[in-house]
C-alpha cells in the first residue's frame, strides 16, 4: 500500500534509510577490522534482522528475553550480553545462547564464571571509568556518582580477572567520537595495566555514528589506538545508530480546541507512542512543521490520554489543521516501539516497513487484546464471555 493509505497510529521503519545507516557501520568495520553488534533495546523489529545481519556481526542483549529474540530471529550470529545482576533460574539459557556473557561486578563473575568456562563463552567485565562526557541528561550518565554501572578501580580485583578475555564500558549517549577520546584516555589511565592481557574491549554504545555531523575518522583513530597498542579486539555495539532517522510515527489529527494556544488532539500519546519525549525530554521532527513562529499556524500538539503533560510540543504550520490531517513525525524507529504502553488503554500503534521502492507493508496491527493479557489472568476467551452473559440474560 502507499505510504498514505496506511492505518494511523502507525510507526513505519524505512528500510532505504536503515540499509543506508548499516553501510556506514560496515565501512567502518571493513576499514577497521572493528565488530559492531546491534543493541536490541533500541530497536527489535526484527522482520528487518535478516537485513542487520547482512551488514553487522550480531546482537547484545540486556538480558534473557532479548538474548532469546536474536537467538531465534539473527541466529548464526554473535550474541552478547549484558545485565547488571544475572537471575540464578536465567543464567542457564543465557549461558547456552550467547557468546558474550558480561558481568557487572566480581561477585557475579565468582557466581557465574565456572557456567560460562564450561560452555567455553567469552566472559566479559563492565568497568567504570568515572568519565562524564555528558551534560544535562544524568538519567543517561553510567558515571554519574553513585552509578550501579560498571567495577570502579577502587573495586577492581586483578586477582579475580583469570578467565575474563574482555572488558566493556558503556558511558555515551548519542554522543560525538571527541567524548570517546576522552573516555579512552580515562580507561587506559584507570586500567592500563590489564588492556593487555585482554582479548577484546567494547565500547559500548552511545555512539551516534551515522549522525551527519559525526567524527567518524576519530573513531577510527580509537579504535586503531586500541588495536595496535593492545592488541585487541574492538566490539561497538550502537542502538540508536543503527536505525537513526530511519523510521515514522504517523498519526491523524481527531480534534482542535482553543485554549490561549490552538491545541490539536493527536490519535497518539508522547507518553505511550513516543515515551522518550517527556522522559529525555525532546522535541520530535515532524514533516511539513516550523518552529514556534516560523509558520503562520501555531499548535500544541497533544496526545488521547488523561496526562495534562501528554504534549509533544509546540508546531507551527502553513494551514490550520483540520480533523483527519494526517502527521508524520520523524526519527520514530528508535526507543519507541521497544518502550511504548497501553497506559489508559491507549491500543498501540500498527508497525508497517517502507520498503526500498516506496511500497508499504503493515507487519503488525494492535487490538484490545494486546491490551488486556497483560493485566491479569484471562480465563474464558473474550469471544465466549460476551456469548455466555447474553445467554444468562
Ligand atoms: C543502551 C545501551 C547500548 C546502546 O545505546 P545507544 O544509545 O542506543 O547506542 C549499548 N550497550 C549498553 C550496555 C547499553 O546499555
Amino acid at each position: 500500500m502507499k505510504f498514505e493509505q496506511l492505518p494511523t497510529p502507525c510507526y513505519v521503519v524505512d528500510e532505504g534509510l536503515v540499509e543506508k545507516n548499516l553501510k556506514i557501520l560496515n565501512g567502518l568495520m571493513k576499514r577497521t577490522g572493528c565488530k559492531i553488534v546491534l543493541a536490541q533495546k533500541a530497536f527489535s523489529m526484527f522482520t528487518l534482522y535478516p537485513l542487520i545481519a547482512q551488514y553487522l556481526d550480531g546482537t547484545t542483549a540486556s538480558g534473557l528475553y532479548e538474548a532469546r529474540l536474536a537467538h531465534e530471529e539473527m541466529s548464526g550470529k554473535e550474541n552478547h550480553v549484558f545485565s547488571p545482576a544475572y537471575r540464578e533460574d536465567e543464567i542457564d539459557e543465557i549461558v547456552s545462547m550467547c557468546d558474550h556473557i558480561i558481568f557487572n561486578s566480581f561477585s557475579q563473575l565468582e557466581k557465574y564464571k565456572n557456567k560460562v568456562l564450561r560452555a567455553s563463552k567469552h566472559i566479559g567485565l563492565r568497568i567504570n571509568p568515572e568519565c562524564s562526557t555528558q551534560e544535562g541528561h544524568a538519567i543517561y550518565d553510567p558515571c554519574a556518582p553513585g552509578s550501579r554501572f560498571g567495577v570502579t578501580m577502587a573495586n577492581f580485583r586483578p586477582e579475580l580477572m583469570d578467565g575474563v578475555s574482555g572488558l566493556h564500558f558503556h558511558t555515551h549517549c548519542q554522543q560525538n567520537s571527541d567524548a570517546l577520546e576522552t573516555t579512552l584516555y580515562a580507561v587506559i589511565e584507570k586500567f592500563g595495566p590489564w588492556l593487555s592481557q585482554m582479548e577484546w574491549i567494547n565500547f559500548g554504545g552511545g555512539h551516534h555514528i551515522t549522525r551527519e555531523d559525526y567524527d567518524i575518522a576519530r573513531l577510527e583513530k580509537c579504535i586503531n589506538l586500541m588495536q595496535d597498542k593492545y592488541g585487541l579486539q574492538v566490539y561497538l555495539e550502537p542502538g540508536e545508530a543503527v536505525a537513526l532517522n530511519a523510521g515514522y510515527l504517523v498519526t491523524s489529527v481527531l480534534d482542535t480546541v482553543q485554549n490561549g494556544i490552538d491545541i490539536a488532539i493527536l490519535d497518539t500519546s508522547a507518553t505511550c507512542h513516543m515515551p522518550d519525549v517527556l522522559e529525555m525530554p525532546y522535541r520530535p521532527p515532524l514533516f511539513g512543521s516550523g518552529e514556534v513562529g516560523e509558520k503562520p499556524y501555531l499548535y500544541r500538539l497533544g496526545g488521547q490520554t488523561c496526562l495534562a503533560g501528554d504534549v509533544i510540543g509546540d508546531y507551527s504550520f502553513d494551514h490550520p489543521l483540520t480533523c483527519g490531517d494526517r502527521l508524520v513525525f520523524g526519527d520514530m524507529a528508535i526507543y519507541s516501539m521497544v518502550k511504548n504502553t497501553t497506559f489508559n488503554g491507549m491500543a498501540l500503534p500498527a508497525i508497517a516497513i517502507k520498503e526500498k521502492n516506496g511500497d508499504c507493508r503493515v507487519v503488525r496491527e494492535f487490538g484490545y487484546e494486546d491490551f488486556k493479557m497483560r493485566l491479569a489472568h484471562q480465563t474464558i476467551p473474550t469471544q465466549k464471555r460476551v456469548l455466555a452473559t447474553s445467554i444468562q440474560n
